[in-house]
Protein backbone atom coordinates (compact mmCIF):
# COMPACT_ATOMS: atom_id res chain seq x y z
CA UNK A 1 0.00 0.00 0.00
CA UNK A 2 1.21 3.69 -0.74
CA UNK A 3 0.46 6.24 1.50
CA UNK A 4 -0.63 9.77 -0.15
CA UNK A 5 2.00 12.33 1.79
CA UNK A 6 4.69 10.22 1.63
CA UNK A 7 7.27 11.10 -0.34
CA UNK A 8 9.30 7.71 -0.12
CA UNK A 9 6.23 6.58 -1.94
CA UNK A 10 6.07 9.14 -4.06
CA UNK A 11 9.22 8.72 -5.21
CA UNK A 12 9.55 4.67 -5.26
CA UNK A 13 6.57 4.27 -7.81
CA UNK A 14 7.67 6.65 -10.22
CA UNK A 15 5.42 9.14 -9.25
CA UNK A 16 8.67 11.87 -8.40
CA UNK A 17 11.19 11.71 -10.18
CA UNK A 18 14.85 10.35 -9.26
CA UNK A 19 18.03 9.27 -10.04
CA UNK A 20 17.26 5.80 -10.23
CA UNK A 21 20.50 3.27 -10.19
CA UNK A 22 18.29 -0.28 -9.80
CA UNK A 23 14.60 -0.81 -10.21
CA UNK A 24 12.65 -4.41 -9.48
CA UNK A 25 9.08 -4.52 -8.70
CA UNK A 26 9.35 -4.44 -5.65
CA UNK A 27 12.19 -1.58 -4.57
CA UNK A 28 13.71 1.39 -6.39
CA UNK A 29 17.40 2.21 -5.21
CA UNK A 30 17.85 6.06 -5.63
CA UNK A 31 20.86 8.71 -5.68
CA UNK A 32 20.50 10.14 -2.22
CA UNK A 33 20.54 13.77 -2.88
CA UNK A 34 22.29 14.99 0.22
CA UNK A 35 25.12 12.06 -0.43
CA UNK A 36 27.89 11.36 2.26
CA UNK A 37 30.30 10.12 -0.54
CA UNK A 38 30.07 9.64 -4.34
CA UNK A 39 27.10 6.94 -5.42
CA UNK A 40 25.43 7.17 -1.98
CA UNK A 41 22.21 5.25 -2.62
CA UNK A 42 18.83 4.65 -0.81
CA UNK A 43 16.85 1.27 -1.64
CA UNK A 44 13.39 1.71 -1.10
CA UNK A 45 10.48 -0.34 -1.29
CA UNK A 46 7.93 0.23 -3.67
CA UNK A 47 4.94 -0.20 -0.97
CA UNK A 48 4.83 1.54 2.05
CA UNK A 49 6.35 0.54 5.56
CA UNK A 50 7.34 3.21 8.04
CA UNK A 51 10.39 1.01 9.44
CA UNK A 52 12.08 -2.03 10.24
CA UNK A 53 9.16 -2.76 12.12
CA UNK A 54 6.76 -2.62 10.06
CA UNK A 55 8.73 -3.99 6.98
CA UNK A 56 6.60 -7.32 6.02
CA UNK A 57 9.05 -10.16 6.48
CA UNK A 58 8.47 -10.94 2.92
CA UNK A 59 9.87 -7.88 1.91
CA UNK A 60 12.42 -7.78 4.43
CA UNK A 61 13.79 -11.32 2.89
CA UNK A 62 14.06 -9.52 -0.28
CA UNK A 63 16.03 -6.33 0.61
CA UNK A 64 19.79 -8.18 1.79
CA UNK A 65 19.99 -9.44 -2.51
CA UNK A 66 19.20 -6.68 -3.54
CA UNK A 67 21.49 -5.09 -1.35
CA UNK A 68 24.18 -7.51 -2.27
CA UNK A 69 23.16 -6.90 -6.26
CA UNK A 70 24.06 -2.81 -5.61
CA UNK A 71 27.00 -3.54 -3.94
CA UNK A 72 28.49 -5.53 -6.56
CA UNK A 73 27.80 -2.83 -9.42
CA UNK A 74 28.91 0.16 -6.70
CA UNK A 75 32.06 -2.05 -6.31
CA UNK A 76 32.95 -2.41 -10.40
CA UNK A 77 31.77 0.92 -11.51
CA UNK A 78 32.48 2.85 -8.67
CA UNK A 79 35.75 1.31 -7.75
CA UNK A 80 34.82 2.18 -4.13
CA UNK A 81 37.52 0.69 -1.53
CA UNK A 82 34.42 -0.19 1.17
CA UNK A 83 30.37 0.15 2.17
CA UNK A 84 28.57 1.21 4.66
CA UNK A 85 24.66 0.08 4.63
CA UNK A 86 22.89 1.85 7.50
CA UNK A 87 19.36 1.68 8.57
CA UNK A 88 17.63 4.30 10.88
CA UNK A 89 14.33 3.12 12.92
CA UNK A 90 12.41 6.05 14.59
CA UNK A 91 13.67 9.80 15.04
CA UNK A 92 16.27 8.96 18.25
CA UNK A 93 18.07 6.61 15.63
CA UNK A 94 18.06 9.65 13.05
CA UNK A 95 15.48 8.60 10.79
CA UNK A 96 14.33 11.90 9.14
CA UNK A 97 11.92 10.01 6.10
CA UNK A 98 9.45 7.55 7.61
CA UNK A 99 9.41 5.55 4.87
CA UNK A 100 11.83 2.19 5.18
CA UNK A 101 15.21 3.09 3.35
CA UNK A 102 18.26 1.63 3.72
CA UNK A 103 21.49 3.81 2.65
CA UNK A 104 24.27 2.38 1.19
CA UNK A 105 27.77 4.60 1.55
CA UNK A 106 30.34 3.75 -0.85
CA UNK A 107 33.56 4.54 1.03
CA UNK A 108 37.03 5.63 -0.69
CA UNK A 109 40.03 6.06 1.07
CA UNK A 110 40.69 9.45 2.75
CA UNK A 111 36.91 10.63 1.80
CA UNK A 112 36.70 12.49 5.15
CA UNK A 113 33.51 10.46 6.48
CA UNK A 114 32.56 9.02 9.78
CA UNK A 115 29.95 6.72 10.46
CA UNK A 116 31.06 5.54 13.57
CA UNK A 117 30.41 5.62 17.68
CA UNK A 118 31.67 6.15 21.10
CA UNK A 119 32.60 2.48 21.81
CA UNK A 120 31.10 2.02 25.46
CA UNK A 121 32.89 -0.26 28.37
CA UNK A 122 30.64 -2.66 29.66
CA UNK A 123 31.27 -4.84 32.24
CA UNK A 124 30.48 -8.94 32.27
CA UNK A 125 28.00 -8.49 34.61
CA UNK A 126 26.50 -5.87 32.54
CA UNK A 127 26.58 -7.65 29.62
CA UNK A 128 24.87 -10.41 30.95
CA UNK A 129 21.94 -8.64 32.66
CA UNK A 130 21.35 -7.28 29.03
CA UNK A 131 21.20 -10.65 27.33
CA UNK A 132 19.21 -11.92 30.02
CA UNK A 133 16.81 -8.91 28.85
CA UNK A 134 17.22 -9.94 25.44
CA UNK A 135 16.44 -13.79 25.59
CA UNK A 136 13.98 -14.31 28.45
P1 LIG B 1 17.22 9.15 7.10
O1 LIG B 1 17.83 10.27 7.89
O2 LIG B 1 15.70 9.16 7.19
O3 LIG B 1 17.81 7.81 7.39
O4 LIG B 1 17.62 9.45 5.61
C1 LIG B 1 16.87 10.23 4.74
C2 LIG B 1 17.76 10.47 3.54
O5 LIG B 1 16.94 10.82 2.44
C3 LIG B 1 18.76 11.62 3.71
O6 LIG B 1 20.07 11.12 3.48
C4 LIG B 1 18.34 12.65 2.67
O7 LIG B 1 19.44 13.27 2.07
C5 LIG B 1 17.56 11.82 1.69
N1 LIG B 1 16.46 12.51 1.04
C6 LIG B 1 15.47 13.22 1.63
N2 LIG B 1 14.59 13.65 0.74
C7 LIG B 1 15.01 13.20 -0.47
C8 LIG B 1 14.51 13.32 -1.80
O8 LIG B 1 13.49 13.94 -2.07
N3 LIG B 1 15.21 12.69 -2.79
C9 LIG B 1 16.35 11.98 -2.53
N4 LIG B 1 16.96 11.41 -3.56
N5 LIG B 1 16.86 11.85 -1.29
C10 LIG B 1 16.20 12.46 -0.28
ZN1 LIG C 1 5.88 5.73 1.93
Amino acid sequence: MKKDDCIFCKIANGEIPSKTVYEDEYFRVILDLGPATKGHALLIPKEHADNLYELPEELAAKVLPVAKKVAAGMRQKLQCDGLNLVQNNGETAGQTVMHFHLHMIPRYENDGQQIEWVPGKPSQEELEAIKKQLTE
